[in-house]
């Protein structure tokens, strides 16, 4: 069955910034699904915006596309904010985890997430990236791997929600 996850996550900017870095998020993400297709809970599945497929990271050595996309992609920039709010859809059915002998869960039963975010130093003339992720130590100060020069405060964790 379809089942849809909304993931919330934002950002805290730095006042006064002359937002000379243009800070955006990435239109990828890494969410942990219950996979029927490999029968394994909590696998790592990576998804790209506009996509029609992921790719669940199975046991590393055999990952595999999945019925599973970005469905909703909405960015919300405020003065001290950037803010994502992204849909996800997936198919998932019921089974059991043999391995771990535990059931498959319609959203897993430690939902993780990483969201990466994108940013162009016009002093250096290069780009960078660092990404946010559930179950991580905040607050972080994220900052410019060229110029040093502050970019952004992660200061709380993404939020995963069931929505149907
Ligand atoms: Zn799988
Ligand atoms: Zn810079």
């Amino acid at each position: 069955m379809l089942r849809t996850v909304e993931i919330t996550a934002e950002l805290a900017l730095p006042l006064h910034s002359e937002r000379s870095h243009n800070l955006h998020w990435q239109k990828k993400l890494e969410l942990n699904l219950d996979c029927f297709i490999c029968g394994r809970t909590g696998r790592i599945t990576r998804f790209e915006h506009g996509a029609e497929l992921a790719v669940c990271t199975g046991d590393k050595r055999s990952p595999h596309p999945t019925a599973a996309r970005i469905a909703g992609f909405d960015v919300t920039s405020r003065r001290d904010r950037l803010i994502l709010r992204t849909v996800v859809d997936y198919w998932w059915a019921p089974f059991h985890d043999t391995e771990r002998d535990r059931p498959a869960t319609a959203l897993t039963r430690a939902p993780w997430v990483r969201i990466s975010a994108g940013y162009d130093c016009l002093q250096s003339h290069e780009t960078g990236s660092f990404s946010i992720q559930s179950n991580q130590v905040r607050p972080v100060n994220e900052v410019c791997a060229h110029c040093a020069a502050p970019l952004a405060t992660d200061a709380r964790s993404p939020a995963i929600r069931l929505l149907t």
